[in-house]
């Protein structure tokens, strides 16, 4: 009888098992589709707006993937799939193609666009010709210099710090800003933040929800502020839903506020209706 209940668990375990990854392998094929064809993938972008005056600083583009039949797939579903799957450089490359067209086309329509940052992937940041795909867009699209700006997570340089101080350094010569994405949540020292050549942090949107809620909170975002400001970066405080948690983010030396409150991602075409100022109406002939 335990030999029979053995069996059957064995049973079920495997099954769903079995259904589990079959929803992986399909979406798996579905994502590469959608990166051979374009179709259902997309960008929102999401303000960075000045603490102080409310103007829009940047912006960061945010993939989204809409497929027929498995609807709307969250980022924090499909860039660890692609990731796993080996399709991340495909991907990337696809999104990053998408994001200098977009500023090709508000520039052909007289807007003033502001640097789009891109999230890049350990993978991507890693591949060898990175500077090159991006210089090349840059020519390929006819973009201004530092258009297009980077974000960047801590645990992509573990152990790799002096290879990484490279490739930001080229990335800096190019014209573009690159922020830590996420910071606080890295296994990181801060001792090696002053030896890379970034131009932001970005304070990770879990320390932005507990203020007022934990005193631990305050005391890690004064001390994050206080050595930025220390470094001489622009500090960008993200995942701000309430005005209680601007009001505390008044406190320190933080300089963009990117999150719900001041401004959800949205479509491209929205972004331009609502923030991007038209040159040539702005000054007429
Ligand atoms: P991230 O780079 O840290 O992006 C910020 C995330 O916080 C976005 O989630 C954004 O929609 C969300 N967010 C912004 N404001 C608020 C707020 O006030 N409250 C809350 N609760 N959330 C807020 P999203 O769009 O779901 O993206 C999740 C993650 O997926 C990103 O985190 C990024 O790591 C990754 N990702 C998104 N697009 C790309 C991409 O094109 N390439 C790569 N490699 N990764 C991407
Ligand atoms: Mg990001
Ligand atoms: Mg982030
Ligand atoms: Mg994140």
């Amino acid at each position: 009888r335990a030999k029979q209940e053995g069996r059957n668990t064995y049973r079920l375990y495997s099954t769903s098992m079995d259904v589990h990854e079959h929803r992986w392998l399909a979406m798996e094929t579905a994502l590469r589709d959608a990166i051979d064809s374009g179709e259902g993938l997309s960008l929102h972008y999401q303000p960075l707006v000045e603490r102080d005056s409310g103007r829009l600083a940047s912006m960061e583009a945010l993939a989204r993937w809409h497929h027929p039949r498995f609807g709307p797939v969250s980022p924090g579903d499909f860039i660890p799939l692609a990731e796993r799957s080996g399709l991340i450089l495909p991907l990337s490359r696809r999104l990053m193609k998408m994001v200098a067209a977009q500023l090709r086309h508000w520039l052909d329509a007289g807007l003033a666009p502001v640097p789009v940052a891109v999230n890049l992937s350990a993978r991507q940041f890693w591949q060898f010709d990175l500077i090159e795909q991006i210089r090349s867009l840059y020519q390929e699209y006819r973009l201004p210099d530092g258009l297009i700006s980077f974000e960047l997570t801590e645990s992509m340089l573990l152990d790799k710090q002096q290879q990484a101080v490279q490739i930001l350094t080229a990335l800096r010569q190019l014209g573009c800003q690159v922020a830590m994405d996420d910071f606080g949540t890295g296994y990181s020292s801060l001792s090696y933040l002053h030896q890379l050549p970034i131009t932001a942090l970005k304070i990770d949107k879990s320390f932005i929800q507990q203020l007022g809620e934990s005193q631990g909170s305050e005391t890690i975002l004064a001390a994050i502020t206080g050595m930025a400001q220390g470094l001489k970066l622009t500090v960008v405080a993200e995942g701000v839903e309430t005005d209680a948690q601007l009001d505390a983010l008044r406190r320190y030396h933080v300089n963009l506020i990117q999150g719900y409150l001041t401004g959800r991602p949205i479509p491209a075409q929205q972004i331009a209706e609502r923030y991007l100022i038209n040159e040539s109406r702005a000054s007429p002939p």
